[in-house]
């Protein structure tokens, strides 16, 4: 087994072991005197893992109660955290209980902020069963659901007692969702870690998963744990996600995947900053190398001019300007403010 602590104002581990998930009960025991535990998850993951996690879980002697959702990015809004607080209340839930977060990111963060939210916040555990979970979302204590204005408009920081990830979920994620996840896994050594993406352009990823997994998560908790509310070098972490978001609302967030739509956004950016003389050149041709090798898009339809109009929206702008995260080579990031109307220019 492998364990990451993460240092943040509530301190916590994440475990990496192949079969976890069945053994869940007996981490959440020793964490918690907790009586009751409601396990959230979505219509997809509940068929494959719910009852695995449950037979954990009362084995240990908990009262259990299942909250399922169908499964989807559509389901990420208030209603779904209003149906959340119902099955909590109903099953007379408690500030010493505990929330399971079963599933993928939307879950994560939709069962993470009623976590943070119902009697102002009660301790939550997340099982993440997506790539894109278990290395990048699950971790650092970000909860929140879209409204119909934009993504994760509303949500907490909030962090887990525990993040407990179980590498053969894996094995059950079609392609296309493991390819989703490995663009944040590309981000994590653009960002930080050269060595670890010359790993990833010599190897196969499936094949040292474990590693992978631990290394995201660790350059993760360092971030996070120097920066738990974004304020500084978390931003690091939007590498390829100011044109990636951009890109995810031009198509309305249907037909391309966040992580789809992140690998674009790490190629465009790193493109300016080689033509701004601020990324090393060849730069850009290694990022566009290992997408293409773990099935990622590198390019897209979408002009320009959409992505700098459709960036302008994000809520991540600060008034007239945004931030955005550039590299100076590979595994070498930083932030660099830049005006709102000089976007375009910027990446043109
Ligand atoms: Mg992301």
């Amino acid at each position: 087994m492998r364990t990451v602590h993460v240092n943040t104002g509530n301190p916590y581990d994440i475990f990496i072991e192949r079969g976890i998930t069945g053994d869940c009960g007996k981490y959440i025991k020793k964490l918690s005197s907790a009586k009751k535990v409601t396990v959230i998850t979505d219509s997809n993951v509940a068929k494959l893992y719910l009852q695995k996690v449950v037979n954990s879980l009362e084995k240990e002697g908990f009262e259990v109660k299942s909250h399922i959702f169908s499964a989807g990015e559509e389901s990420k809004n208030l209603n779904s955290i209003s149906a959340m607080y119902n099955t909590l209340a109903e099953f007379r839930m408690t500030r010493k209980d505990i929330i399971v977060a079963l599933g993928g990111g939307v879950t994560g963060d939709m069962a993470g902020f009623a976590a943070a939210s119902y009697l102002r916040g009660i301790n939550f555990v997340q099982i993440p069963t997506s790539l894109l979970a278990q290395v990048d979302s699950s971790v650092g204590g970000k909860t929140g659901v879209d409204l119909p204005h934009g993504k994760n408009l509303v949500g907490a920081f909030h962090q887990p007692i525990a993040v407990l990830i179980d590498p053969d979920t894996l094995k059950t994620l079609p392609d296309a969702y493991f390819c989703d996840g490995m663009a944040e896994v590309i981000k994590y050594g653009c960002i930080k870690d050269e060595k670890f993406f010359d790993r990833l352009c010599k190897e196969d990823a499936r094949k040292h998963i474990e590693d992978v997994i631990e290394t995201c998560v660790s350059i993760k908790r360092d971030v996070v744990s120097r920066d738990e509310r974004e304020s500084g070098e978390r931003m690091l972490l939007n590498f390829g996600h100011t044109l990636g978001h951009a890109i995810e609302k031009i198509y309305n967030f249907k037909g391309i995947s966040h992580g789809m739509a992140v690998a674009v956004g790490m190629v465009l950016i790193s493109a300016a900053g080689e033509r701004a003389g601020i990324t090393q050149k060849g730069t850009t041709e290694k990022i566009t190398r290992l997408c293409l090798k773990y099935g990622l898009p590198v390019s897209d339809n979408a002009s320009l001019e959409q992505m700098a109009q459709a960036a302008a929206g994000d809520k991540k702008t600060e008034g007239s300007s945004i931030n955005l995260v550039l590299l100076k080579s590979i595994g070498d990031s930083f932030t660099r403010k830049i005006e709102l109307c000089d976007l375009l220019d910027f990446i043109k």
